[in-house]
């Protein structure tokens, strides 16, 4: 039998498979055979399974993961990364217009993590019934923004439902990661797409992660049209960034195709002169508040700083 891993809580693993929900540990070889990794079966992993007879389930094989999201793990040894969910087919990045104020910069510093994983990301600006005279140019100019890039950008709410549709059809069949600042709306924009998967929603948005669904433990959220949202308490609230200085224009879009016009190779694009990008943000060709969060993410690197997105 064959299914997906929606939940691991250490030892034990839930398997969607076509007959149903399947708990299920792991055969202990896969503890032992090499893998650096400190957890061997993840959520969005495909697995093969064998009943026991009392209903459990055990995983015999790993399909190939054809992604991985993962972060450095906390106090391992150099070179271990922890895995967090495996085979994601696209990223979305929440902002609200207001409460909190839409942040270009703190969407820049996800997007650049999509980037870096090579996962298709798009944006989702929430609380759009919030949407007032003196808010209104600037969501223009963002959306705009980021649609000029090439990234799908939904305007949503989930007082009014506007959105609400479009955004189901955008999360259908396949595997999805919210990832965005606590208190833009990611729970209740959950809460909204599948009411069955009662995510706590609060003004303190810290009981998100307490309450009944103890999100300490990663999990795929099933939305009944087929597709899964990853709720990843590790991924949702900061976006870790684990990139170099010199990698970091590569994840810019608009900046990538013309790195090589530099007058230096080694170019950071930030004081050396000759360099094609300073060049392009002063023609207009790249928007200056996305130059600005290069510089941001590229200092924030320098400092050692490198869970950026928090
Ligand atoms: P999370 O921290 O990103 O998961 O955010 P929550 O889903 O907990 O929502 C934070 C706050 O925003 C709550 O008080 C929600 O009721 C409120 N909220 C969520 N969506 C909307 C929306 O579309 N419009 C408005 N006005 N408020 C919203
Ligand atoms: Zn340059």
């Amino acid at each position: 039998m064959e299914g997906v891993v929606i939940r691991s809580t250490g030892s034990w693993y839930q398997v969607r498979t076509a007959t149903g929900i399947v708990s299920c540990t792991i055969r202990g070889k896969f503890r032992l055979d090499g893998r650096v990794a400190t957890n061997p079966v993840v959520i969005g992993d495909h697995v093969t399974l064998s009943m026991n007879e009392d209903g459990t389930g055990l995983i015999t094989d790993i399909g190939e993961r054809h992604n991985k999201l993962t972060r450095r793990a906390a106090g391992r040894r150099v070179g271990r990364e922890h895995v967090i969910v495996a085979n994601v087919d696209a990223a979305w990045v929440v902002q609200s217009v207001q409460e909190p104020k839409f942040n270009g910069g703190l969407v820049d510093r996800f997007l650049v993590m999509a980037e870096a994983w090579e996962i298709p990301a798009g944006i989702i600006i929430n609380k759009a019934d919030l949407i007032d005279e003196r808010s209104e140019d600037a969501m223009d100019f963002w959306s705009e923004t980021y649609r000029d890039l090439g990234y799908p950008v939904l305007f949503t709410s989930t007082r009014t439902g506007v959105g609400i549709p479009e955004l189901r059809d955008q999360l259908a069949n396949h595997i999805h990661v919210i990832v965005g600042p606590s208190g833009v709306g990611k729970s209740s924009l959950i809460n909204a797409l599948e009411p069955l998967a009662d995510l706590r929603t609060g003004e303190v948005s810290e009981r998100t992660r307490k309450g009944k669904h103890t999100t300490t433990f990663a999990e795929l959220i099933p939305l009944g049209n087929g597709g899964y949202v990853a709720d990843t308490p590790g991924l949702r609230e900061y976006g870790l960034v684990d990139i170099g200085p010199a990698e970091l224009s590569h994840r810019f879009v608009e900046m990538r195709e013309n790195l090589h016009e530099c007058r230096y190779p080694d170019c950071t694009h930030d004081h050396e002169p000759g360099c094609r990008i300073k060049e392009m943000v002063e023609a207009g060709e790249i928007v200056e508040e996305r130059y600005e969060s290069y510089l941001n993410i590229l200092h924030s690197i320098h400092m050692g700083d490198k869970d950026v997105g928090r």
